[in-house]
């Protein structure tokens, strides 16, 4: 009997997983193994919101593969520890697992390699699993990894991606292995009350509902808060529960603009990535400094807590703001504006707001969070870094109504219309009746701000 162990990371689900499929095409008996990574926790990484929702894609993966035959084994410590420990309690030749673009990933496949190699024992990664195009799989002359969004689409668009993989009709784990109880959401406190439900099930629901309801309209309304019409497949794409592969396919084959839109979006997630892969350090550090002196946080420490709050006196920032923590999701253009708002009305160091999205982002993703903040802050890949978010006028724009603000921000839900965005232009009595903070600064001050320091950057 050949045995293959399959080290599930980021790609919690069974139909199209080239990893999955390539074991079961290797051995005659797989190993599913899901480590639940103590290196992860110690980093502060695993939030409540997105260890509820992992405890989702877990009970849903270990039942697919019950149903199938098989079952999940889950342990708990070192990733590479586990993994070796595993393969050799079960004779196993080989592991195979996803390929990741962090440096922790990266590291922790060095280490696997090493591990398993000393042990007389093979790693195969696969990459094309996370994304749809594996990193480097596409370059611009003279680097390894495109700088600018437009080009690499034009690139990316002209790849054919691999075929979509079908679901296993068995999996035959063998007899005896070990594993803890799998975590369930019920065990973690202080999850959002709004988190979405995860799992492949939930992932292949909604995007089976999306489809019909949402694709078509996709175009005209992703950027109408209210509206919310965007996908929200992030956490799945994030814990790999839908695989962008098979979304790009099935979007590309139903055709039209809401689809076209939809796969230029999904492209912007292999771009970050690709970044990534190539500048893991642009997780933390400027990946095109602007030699910023950031406000420090004496200084700032107020602003940046009425910011996390909900409490700028900026309706649509405290909205979008709000939607995260009840949430942990918030809806992108709501990302774009509060984003803005800290790094450059209050002129507040992207890590900052990077760290507190990741604390609360179902979808917190290395690769999206960090270079869309660095995008935001100018310190990354926009070619105009030094552009400022209005966010009056973005409310009044992509929240026409005033609804979206209306339903996260309640002090203000008796404001009619547009009005709702602008509170200090109310007569001064009716200013008083609602309940709702004072400004933090005025605009047009942050941005000249901003803009000085830039200057003299
Ligand atoms: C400051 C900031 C922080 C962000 N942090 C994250 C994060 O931690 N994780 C995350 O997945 N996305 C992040 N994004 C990108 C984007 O806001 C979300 O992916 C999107 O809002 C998720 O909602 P959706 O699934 O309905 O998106 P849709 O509009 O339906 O788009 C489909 C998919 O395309 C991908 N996508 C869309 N926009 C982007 C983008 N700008 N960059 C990369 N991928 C994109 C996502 O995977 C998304 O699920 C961030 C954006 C900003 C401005």
């Amino acid at each position: 009997m050949t045995v293959s162990v399959v080290l599930f990371t980021s790609d919690l689900r069974l139909h199209d997983n080239p990893t999955l499929h390539a074991a079961l095409a290797a051995a005659d008996e797989v190993v599913p193994l899901f480590v639940i990574d103590e290196a992860i926790a110690s980093a502060g990484f695993a939030t409540p919101n997105r260890r509820a929702f992992l405890a989702d894609c877990l009970t849903d993966l270990d039942a697919g593969l019950r149903e199938r035959g098989g079952r999940l084994v889950v342990r708990t410590g070192d990733v590479v520890e586990e993994t070796r420990r595993v393969a050799s309690e079960t004779g196993a030749g080989e592991v195979r697992t996803a390929g990741g673009v962090s440096g922790y990933a990266a590291g922790r496949e060095e280490r696997l390699r090493r591990a398993l190699e000393s042990d007389g024992r093979r790693l195969h990664v696969h990459d094309a699993t996370l994304t749809v195009l594996p990193p480097g799989a596409v370059t611009p002359q003279g680097s390894d990894h495109f700088a600018v969004f437009t080009p690499y689409f034009r690139r990316w668009s002209q790849e054919q991606p691999r075929g979509v993989l079908a679901a296993p009709r068995s999996v035959r784990v063998p007899a005896g292995v070990g594993s803890v109880r799998a975590p369930a959401r019920a065990d973690v406190s202080g999850v959002s009350e709004g988190l979405a439900e995860g799992g492949e099930t939930a992932g292949r629901k909604r995007f089976a509902d999306w489809k019909r309801a949402g694709l078509a309209t996709y175009d005209d309304g992703h950027d109408d808060l209210a509206g919310d019409v965007t996908s929200r497949l992030s956490p799945h794409l994030h814990f790999g529960t839908l695989s962008p592969t098979e979304l790009v396919t099935r979007a590309r084959r139903a055709g039209g603009s809401g689809a076209e839109a939809f796969v230029r979006q999904l492209c912007w997630r292999d771009f970050h990535h690709q970044v990534l892969a190539a500048r893991p350090g642009a997780s933390s550090a400027d990946y095109r400094t602007k030699h910023d002196r950031w406000r420090p946080a004496e200084s700032a420490g107020e602003e940046i807590e009425a910011w996390k709050a909900g409490r700028t006196g900026y309706p649509v920032v405290d909205a979008a703001m709000r939607q995260l923590r009840h949430e942990g999701w918030m809806h992108n253009r709501g990302r774009l504006l509060t984003a803005s708002f800290l790094t450059k009305t209050l002129y507040v160091d992207w890590r900052v707001g990077a760290r507190y999205f990741l604390e609360l982002l179902v979808d917190g993703d290395i690769a999206n969070n960090q270079l869309n903040w660095q995008w935001m802050a100018g310190t990354g890949t926009d070619s105009r870094p030094n552009r400022v978010l209005n966010p009056v006028t973005q409310g009044r724009r992509y929240d026409p109504q005033g609804g979206y603000v209306r339903r996260w921000v309640p002090e203000l839900s008796t404001l009619a219309g547009a009005a709702v965005h602008e509170p200090w232009k109310l007569q001064r009595a009716e200013r008083a009746r609602y309940d709702y903070p004072d400004r933090l600064v005025e605009l047009a001050e942050g941005r000249d701000r901003f803009l000085r320091a830039r200057d003299k950057g």
